[in-house]
C-alpha cells in the first residue's frame, strides 16, 4: 500500500478540499506555493502514463472543482503531473499539483535553460 492508498483508506490523514466516489483533493504536506493541492484517483494508478483516457473527463470535471472550491479559477493556476523517473517523481501514486494564490514563475523545469542535451 502506498502513502497515497492510505490516505484514501483514513490510515493516514490529511487536510481535505473536496471528495467524491472517485478522486480526492488534499494539502500538500510541503506546499511549494500558497496553494498546493494534491489531486488522485482513489484508485491506484502509478502514474499518468498508466491512467485510462476514459476516466480524464471525470478527473478534469474534479480538477475543476478543486480550483472554485480554493478560490484560484478565476485568478489562475498551474497544474502538473511528475510521470516517472526523470520526472522526480517521488511517490508512485497519480496525483496532479495544483498550485496557485500567487504569480508564479516559470522556469521551464529545473535544468539549466543554456544545458545542452
Ligand atoms: P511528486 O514529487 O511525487 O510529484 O510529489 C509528491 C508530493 O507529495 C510532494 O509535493 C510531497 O510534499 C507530497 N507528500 C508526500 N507525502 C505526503 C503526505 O503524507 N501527505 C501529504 N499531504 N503530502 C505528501
Amino acid at each position: 500500500m502506498c502513502i497515497f492508498d492510505k490516505i484514501v483508506s483514513g490510515e493516514i490523514p490529511a487536510n481535505k478540499v473536496l471528495e467524491n466516489d472517485d478522486f480526492l483533493a488534499f494539502h500538500d504536506i510541503n506546499p511549494k506555493a500558497p496553494i498546493h493541492i494534491l489531486i488522485i484517483p482513489k484508485a491506484h494508478f502509478e502514474n499518468f502514463q498508466t491512467f485510462p483516457a476514459s476516466q480524464m473527463g471525470a478527473m478534469t470535471e474534479f480538477i475543476q472543482q478543486v480550483a472554485i472550491a480554493v478560490g484560484v479559477d478565476k485568478t489562475g493556476y498551474r497544474l502538473l503531473t511528475n510521470c516517472g523517473e526523470n520526472s522526480g517523481q517521488e511517490v508512485m501514486h497519480l496525483h496532479f499539483h495544483l498550485l496557485g494564490g500567487t504569480n508564479l514563475k516559470w522556469t521551464g523545469g529545473e535544468n539549466n535553460p543554456q544545458e545542452t542535451f
